[in-house]
């Protein structure tokens, strides 16, 4: 029996959508689209909603959706015993042939587990029968590195949904039995499956061999790209219970042509594609208000006319470029915009990639200031390679400097610890320690907000931490992931025998082998590591 408060409390959410899609399930292949994060947060999504949509454009396929329930949902789930059920049909999940997670953020990993307890379902794959759903990962967490989900998931689809996910669910429609379906999934384009695998490790915990149990399955996984940005990917549902209520979403660019050394999205995304304008203008179809997504906007190569079209378009994030300045003109009005320079240092900013002088960032806030916009956000970062007192006192001049450009401005200083990333050339970096993370962060923030007109903010370094643990973590992460509470991780990673040493802090040698080595990106690992050398010789003071 399902409860009647969260029936109800399901209900009022349908009620405000437009576009959500109800089939009948018979003669179809049943897919529950999970997000493990609370609805607010995943139809913020715009790559959530465009597999909603994309899946369900299929005569053959019916796409549902759960969702993380809120808080007070998940203890009236647990004292009523009631299953977490999907929106649409409010069908038990355990009744869907396939559950597909569309994962974007490593902390969200403990709510897959979450999820998968509340639905009944075994979290382990090897627990799980021929009558429990398939469990298939996808999304840009399953893209770089997905072996610490590797015991709980059956399938991970690496890549992008619209560029190979069609024969799969062909081969789901013709193949029934869950052990047939995978041998058969494994020859597939972007398919992994991980039971298929087995890794063995050293006596220092490093990865001595990974091997395919079986014939035929292939050592290295493909990741998949769509060729162009056809529109296939787009806002399905609007609501206003979502982080841009009833504005519509348009993916205009995917990939980014800078190369960060920091950046994932700079990385595994390449390469950049640019959504033809009419595409973007038949997403738009008769709405006034959209929101632009892409990495870094100031680039979309039709950029000048979408903001010409008279459409209020919502860009809040630039880089702060010439070319950007030929462009804030379309963005008077706004309350807010942001830039990212990471550092006041330029011996950093050269370290990471990120080609901009302090002369364009002070002359786009100068203009942004000059054209009214009232409130200015700086993305910075701590915790980088090599970062010294020196850079972090960089870091507060800029912002004074930035500050002092407009009597009444505010500037909004957003700092974040640095995370290395797979596929990244600072993949191989161990992360700065704890107690320097925070005593860098205490030190922005007194020095920053004493001065008038600054607000400074900042991420919670345990979340980066942990962060940093999943993003690059093993199978070994399992017992750890199953029993965690993320407010309190570090005292299960210690319960578990994990080291956290070992994954965090450490600086990896070219030679191990890394987690996600199998994994096809299209990056030479040879190549990340000469961008690593040079990053440390443009660390060096000239
Ligand atoms: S940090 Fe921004 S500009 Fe740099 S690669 Fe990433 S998305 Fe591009």
């Amino acid at each position: 029996m399902l409860n009647r408060r969260l029936l109800r409390k399901v209900d009022l959410l349908l009620k405000k959508e437009r576009g959500t899609v109800y089939k009948d399930p018979g003669g179809r292949l049943n897919i529950c689209l999970c997000y493990p994060n609370t609805y607010h947060v995943g139809m913020s999504s715009l790559a959530f909603q465009g597999l909603y949509g994309m899946l369900n454009r299929r005569a053959d396929v019916f796409c549902e959706r759960a969702f993380l329930p809120d808080e007070e949902d998940i203890k009236e789930y647990e004292r009523t015993s009631t299953p977490l059920f999907s929106l649409e049909t409010k069908r038990p999940l355990n009744r869907f042939h396939l559950i597909a997670f569309s994962v974007s953020f490593e902390n969200d990993y403990p709510n897959i587990v979450k999820m998968l307890q509340l639905a009944r379902i075994p979290p382990l794959s090897r627990e799980r029968t021929n009558k429990d759903p398939l469990l298939l990962l996808g999304g840009i967490c399953a893209t770089f590195n997905p072996e610490p989900l590797a015991e709980i998931f059956d399938l991970v689809f690496l890549g992008e949904a619209e560029g190979g996910i069609e024969p799969f669910l062909e081969l789901c429609g013709r193949v029934a039995m869950k052990e047939k379906l995978l041998e058969k999934a494994t020859r597939l384009r972007g398919l992994y499956v991980p039971s298929f695998y087995s890794v063995s490790y050293d006596k220092q915990g490093r990865i001595k061999e990974r091997t395919a149990l079986y014939e035929g399955t292939q050592d290295r996984i493909e990741v998949v790209r769509a060729d162009t940005l056809d529109g296939t990917i787009r806002h399905t549902i609007l609501t206003p219970e979502t982080e841009f209520s009833d504005m519509v979403l348009v993916e205009a660019m995917r990939g980014c042509p800078w190369s960060c050394r920091f950046c994932l999205v700079g990385h595994i995304y390449r390469p950049v594609r640019h959504k033809p304008l009419e595409i973007v203008m038949k997403e738009r179809g008769v709405h006034q208000r959209i929101g632009l997504v892409g990495p870094s906007l100031s680039d979309y190569r039709y950029i000048r006319e979408t903001l010409q079209e008279g459409m209020e378009t919502s860009i809040t994030s630039v880089r702060a470029s010439k070319r950007t300045l030929s462009l804030l003109g379309y963005l008077k009005g706004r309350r807010s915009i942001s830039i990212a320079p990471e550092t006041g240092s330029e011996r950093l900013r050269r370290m990471i990639n990120k080609r901009i002088s302090e002369e364009e960032i002070i002359q786009v806030a100068e203009e942004a200031f000059k054209l009214g916009i009232e409130s200015l956000r700086v993305y910075m970062m701590v915790g980088l390679p090599t970062e010294k007192v020196e850079d972090l006192d960089a870091s507060v001049r800029l912002i004074k400097k930035i500050r002092g450009l407009s009597r009444r401005g505010t500037v909004v200083v957003s700092v974040s610890p640095f995370v290395p990333k797979p596929f990244t050339p600072f993949q191989w970096v161990g992360m700065q320690r704890e107690e320097v993370l925070k005593q860098n962060l205490r030190y922005l923030k007194k020095t920053l907000s004493a001065e008038k007109g600054i607000r400074v903010f900042h991420e919670v370094v345990k979340y980066s931490l942990l962060q940093g643990l999943l993003c690059r973590g093993d199978r070994r992460l399992t017992d750890f992931l199953l029993r965690m509470n993320p407010g309190n991780w570090k005292k299960d990673l210690q319960a578990t025998g994990v080291s956290e040493e070992f994954y965090l802090y450490r600086t990896r040698p070219f030679e191990e082998p890394l987690p996600w080595d199998f994994i096809d990106a299209g990056i030479r690992k040879e190549t990340l590591w000469q961008e690593y050398m040079r990053a440390m010789e443009e660390a060096k003071d000239i």
